[in-house]
């Protein structure tokens, strides 16, 4: 019974052993049967793919407002370029640029005879851009007078056109303003230094009209009439060889006996014979403002007499160092001769 027992123990032991060892072999031949299978699925893969990569090639397709407008080799490259060579457009006036929106790419595979074509959208980008050019007006008086792209130099210009005409009693109001236009074709500009003539010139005007209407007045003397009318034939400084020194007058050409009238009412302090003077009859206006009118014919105050502005107190003629029939008339302050076309015959 005891040995019975035995032997069935040895035999069941034999039994599982060798289920074992048979299982062992098994799985020892499928896993040789799978790896066999895996390194032809692995090499299939590859073949495939160098198959895939001989013919074509990863590359982007650019879309813009989802029309396809190209390809390029690189979304991140081609987005450095737009930045770079569209956004970062550099020219003259120029002062930004911008795009509506930014491309988008998608990565496709694509035949490797297709041609990315880079050049082609930057080129295209650059047409669709909004460029906003910046330009300068300059202005005098509310009237644009010019229009310049260099503000730097307008600046110098209307800086020096101010200091040069600070003393002067115009109106002088110079700006520059800024101006934007995605049309820079429809802005005529010009240098700064026609807009300075132009200004120069438009400011000469201006001093011109001032002084025309600014009233004549010497030292608060008004010199209310024109003694006579008549062309200027000599004007004072004038340096001639008919007399001695400078002009110290305004000689104005009128036919024989022309009446004269006093400037301003006053009192005649000279009326007589004075040398090369001829005939001279000197009114006073008081505040040492005095009016010589000389080579006249018949002189009708005597000295001491009260006269009236615009009263007759002689009459034009040819006496003393004289050539022709005219008035020489001598505008004084404190006995020094002024120019009389500061204030008459302008
Ligand atoms: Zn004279």
């Amino acid at each position: 019974m005891q040995n019975e027992q035995k032997y069935g123990i040895i035999i069941l032991v034999a039994q599982k052993r060798r289920v074992y060892i048979i299982l062992k072999r098994k799985i020892k031949y499928y896993t040789k049967e799978m790896c066999k299978l895996f390194s032809i699925m692995a090499v299939a893969l590859g073949l495939i793919t160098a198959i895939i990569l001989l013919k074509y090639k990863p590359t982007y397709k650019v879309t813009l407002s989802g029309q396809e407008i190209g390809y390029v080799e690189s979304g991140t490259e081609f987005d450095n370029r737009i930045q770079q060579e569209v956004i970062g457009m550099e020219g003259k006036n120029i002062d930004f640029v911008s795009l509506d929106e930014m491309p988008n790419y998608e990565l496709k595979l694509v035949s490797r005879e297709q041609e990315t074509n880079e050049e082609e959208i930057i080129i295209a980008l650059k047409e669709n851009a909004k460029i906003m050019y910046k330009y300068y007006a300059v202005i005098l008086n509310n009237e644009t007078i010019g229009l310049v792209d260099n503000i730097e130099e307008a600046q110098e210009s209307v800086n020096e056109i101010k200091e040069e005409n600070k003393n002067k009693t115009i109106k002088l109001d110079l700006a520059i303003t800024e101006n934007y236009t995605e049309d820079i074709n429809s802005v005529t500009l010009e240098s700064v230094q026609v807009a300075q003539a132009k200004i120069e010139q438009k400011v000469a005007k201006l001093i011109k009209i001032d002084q025309k209407t600014k009233k004549p007045i010497v030292n608060g003397i008004l010199l209310a009439v024109t003694p006579v009318q008549g062309r200027i034939t000599s004007r004072f400084g004038h340096v001639s060889g008919i007399r001695s020194g400078a002009h110290t007058g305004t000689d104005i050409a009128c036919p024989q006996g022309t009446p004269i009238k006093a400037v301003n009412s006053g009192t005649v302090t000279f009326a007589g014979w004075n040398g090369s003077y001829g005939n001279l009859i000197k009114v006073s206006h008081g505040n040492g403002v005095e009016t010589w009118y000389a080579h006249c014919t018949e002189l009708y105050g005597t000295v001491g007499q009260q006269v009236n502005a615009g009263d007759v107190i002689a009459t034009v003629g040819s006496t003393g160092n004289s050539t022709g029939n005219h008035l020489h008339l001598e505008v004084r302050l404190n006995g020094k001769a002024l120019n009389p076309q500061n204030y008459l015959y302008k």
